[in-house]
């Protein structure tokens, strides 16, 4: 018993919700749990505090960010558009 094999965190489930899920789960827990960029200080001291809600515990920086990453494709997409639309005259 105790052993995870290759389902890493998601062992914890057993068998249930089926491999496809766990391996989602799987993702989202391990870039959840790992140390992330802080986009003021630059150090890799970034811990999520919540759903979304990211703190620097270097500099104590806090910010808003994905649920599960601080930075999302989608994130990305919006925060590009919104400083084109800043930089550009409306046309
Ligand atoms: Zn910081």
């Amino acid at each position: 018993m105790g052993r995870t094999k290759k389902v890493g965190s998601t062992g914890r489930f057993g068998t249930r919700y089926g491999a496809t899920i766990r391996k989602r789960i799987k993702k989202i827990e391990s870039v959840s749990k790992i140390k992330h960029q802080c986009p003021s200080c630059n150090l890799n001291k970034v811990n999520r505090v919540s759903i979304g809600i990211w703190e620097c515990s270097f500099c104590g920086f806090r910010f808003t960010g994905g649920s599960w990453s601080p930075e999302t494709p989608g994130g990305k997409i919006a925060l590009r558009t919104a400083k084109r639309l800043a930089s550009e005259p409306e046309t």
